[in-house]
């Protein structure tokens, strides 16, 4: 059987990214046309783009604390991120140069044993790609948690999160514009991750964290040669 159409078409849209953005706030398919369980809540998409970012966080989705705020990371999560990007909150929430964008935009309520539960599974298909063709200057890419590793690296991504971390090396020499770089989650339940793997913070931080600085350093003056005669 067919799998049901979860997205309105977007003919009408084009490359207009306020138009797709206003069009996803909107979104009511996890409430009225569910993969699954429908969305326990009224939906409240929370997503940060630019045409021109150049850097775009690509993250899981938002718990509890950003679903309340209606802004991404506004929680310890984001105090860790920010810390491994070495950057502040001005800058972090400076939308014209980082886009944020999470595999599920809004918060999907939460297991029995109370943890979040994954990103909706109908959000990925219906708006990723027509988003991503509407940002044209993306040139570094965090695939945060396994989720976006899945998306963002298909047949790149490896077994498991830690493998596919691991390979930063390679997955960093692979690609470009949007150069991508595996993060873990920067949640508190991956201290025992970090603990183990101390090579995150050694060698895969510093390396980001350049790249992040790159793309946030002002650009050079153009220098114009003016002939002395113009100046008379
Ligand atoms: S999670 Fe995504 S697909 Fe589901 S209602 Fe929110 S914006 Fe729409």
């Amino acid at each position: 059987m067919p799998r049901r159409a979860l997205r309105p078409p977007l003919p009408e849209l084009g490359p207009d990214l306020d138009a797709l953005a206003a069009t996803i706030r909107a979104c009511r398919i996890c409430r009225e046309r569910p993969l699954t369980t429908p969305l326990p809540h009224e939906p409240r998409p929370v997503f940060r783009v630019s045409d021109t970012a150049t850097i775009c966080i690509a993250s899981q989705a938002p718990g509890t604390r950003v679903h309340a705020s209606g802004t991404p990371f506004t929680d310890p999560s984001g105090d860790r991120l920010r810390a491994w990007m070495a950057v502040d909150s001005t800058t972090f929430y400076d939308g014209s140069r980082i886009a944020i964008i999470p595999m599920g935009f809004c918060f999907p309520g939460l297991d029995r044993h109370g943890g979040d539960l994954p990103p909706r599974r109908e959000c990925a298909p219906a708006w990723r790609a027509p988003l991503f063709a509407a940002l044209p200057n993306l040139r570094l890419l965090l695939a945060v948690g396994s989720y976006a590793h899945a998306w963002h690296l298909g047949p790149m991504a490896r077994k498991s999160l830690t493998e596919t971390v691991a390979a930063w090396r390679e997955i960093a020499a692979a690609t470009r514009d949007p150069l991508i770089i595996p993060f873990p989650h920067p949640s508190w339940r991956n201290n025992g991750w970090l603990r183990k793997n101390p090579w995150f913070e050694a060698d895969l931080l510093p390396f980001a964290r350049a790249a992040i600085a790159r793309e946030l350093a002002p650009a050079e003056p153009i220098q114009k040669i003016i002939p002395a005669t113009a100046l008379d």
